[in-house]
């Protein structure tokens, strides 16, 4: 490969972006909590040419490569880790701890790829800025917080994002796919990721001693039948060719083994591609968790509690037009062999919520394998070199294409 865009890209993922990565990776942070991560984001991209805006939603930014006039386009790289303990062995393994939401200090692990994705924002930076002849317009390069609770992505649109750095003509963003080919570049026309909604359900009932059910209300049973109850929603009530998950996640209650509670708490995660399910299921598991009450003789004062939590993600739907235009620009580059197609995931993602204007912004959004490992886990650990060379080529071929000067 020689071409311009190739050279650019190998002059651009150079030891210092890799040891940017390796930074990156060693000093994760959690949802919210991503201060650091952003300052050193910021800086990378200073440092490449940009202007950089912050604390946009929180600890969200946006660095602008302005060049000459013409159209905009957004590319988006998360920042936050999970509280996971890293098990890499890696010379630049994390040894990072974080407050979680609850107070408790845990362990923090780059185990989602989202350092990969800010190495590469950098990367594309470089790589625009030593082609700035071979395009025209803008590039808003963000780093967005809070990804793995699918908020940072609406607070900083909320915030005035587009205020700022202007409204955008396309967004695109990719994530890293273990299970995907080391570097293959795959894309998804229509819906790429799932909607996603939390609901939580306190199952009541009457609590007293163990030895005598029948002074009681026993919630343990009424929860256990409403967990199997719910299941019948997705398989028996959901049109078959419709996308649906429901889980019941978690399940708390009692303290002691001969004290029966008073109620039993249910946490219920659901999926969708479509919002017509997502209300069938919302308003199923409301209806079931009534109905398994009354069926066991709960007095109807002690309804069970339902209610949403505030953690829902949209389905992300890639613009179809922009998605087959971004595929050809990238498999002039990269070729047959390592560009393909990949169908919708039941995983959830809120980079949708950077198309939530009017009229609403066309969203290109893929994937690059990294042939290894498992998202979430504390063994993933990518070859950073090769996948970065594959990332930054598809955003570098689509960004020149998509802002190619007038003739
Ligand atoms: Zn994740
Ligand atoms: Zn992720």
């Amino acid at each position: 490969m020689t071409s311009p865009l190739s050279r650019a890209v190998v002059r651009a993922v150079d030891p210092g972006l890799l040891a940017l990565y390796r930074d990156l990776h060693a000093h994760p942070e959690l949802s919210g909590r991503e201060g650091g991560t952003a300052s050193c984001l910021a800086e990378a991209l200073a440092a490449a040419g940009c202007a950089v805006h912050r604390g946009i939603g929180g600890h969200g930014l946006a660095g602008v490569l302005e060049n000459a006039g013409g159209p905009t386009l957004l590319v988006r790289a998360d920042m936050d880790a999970l509280p996971i303990l890293e098990e890499t062995g890696l010379p630049y393994a994390s040894h990072a701890t974080g407050i979680d939401p609850s107070g408790n200090e845990v362990p923090v692990m780059h185990a989602c790829g989202h350092d990969l994705h800010m190495a590469a924002l950098v990367g594309l930076a470089r790589t625009m800025r030593s082609l700035r002849d071979r395009w025209r317009g803008r590039i808003v390069l963000v780093g967005q917080p809070s990804e793995e609770r699918v908020s940072g992505a609406a607070a900083m649109v909320r915030d005035g994002l587009y205020d700022r750095v202007g409204r955008p003509d396309w967004a695109m963003a990719f994530h890293v796919a273990p299970e995907h080919p080391e570097g293959r570049v795959l894309f998804t026309e229509g819906v790429a990721s799932a909607g996603a909604e939390s609901v939580d359900v306190v199952v009541r009932g009457v609590g007293g001693h163990a030895a005598h059910p029948d002074q009681t209300c026993d919630p343990v049973l009424l929860a256990a039948q409403t967990v199997v109850a719910l299941q019948g929603l997705v398989s028996r009530e959901l049109d078959p060719q419709e996308f649906g998950v429901l889980t019941v996640a978690s399940v708390h209650g009692g303290t002691k083994h001969n004290a029966i509670p008073d109620e039993v708490r249910l946490g219920i995660n659901i999926r969708f591609f479509d919002d017509a399910v997502r209300d069938r299921l919302l308003s199923g598991i409301g209806r079931v968790a009534v109905g398994q009450a009354r069926s066991a003789g709960v007095p109807p004062d002690l309804d069970p509690v339902v209610s949403l939590i505030d953690e829902s993600a949209l389905p992300l739907r890639n613009d179809p037009g922009l998605v087959c235009r971004v595929r050809e620009a990238v498999l002039a580059v990269l070729g047959h062999d390592r560009v393909g197609g990949l169908g919708p995931s039941s995983g959830s993602e809120d980079f949708g919520a950077f198309a939530e204007v009017d009229p609403p912004v066309p969203l290109c959004y893929f994937r690059v394998g990294t042939g290894s490992g498992r998202l979430h886990s504390p063994t993933f650990a990518p070859d950073p070199g090769s996948v970065l060379t594959a990332a930054v080529t598809a955003l570098g071929a689509a960004a020149l294409d998509l802002l190619r000067p007038p003739d």
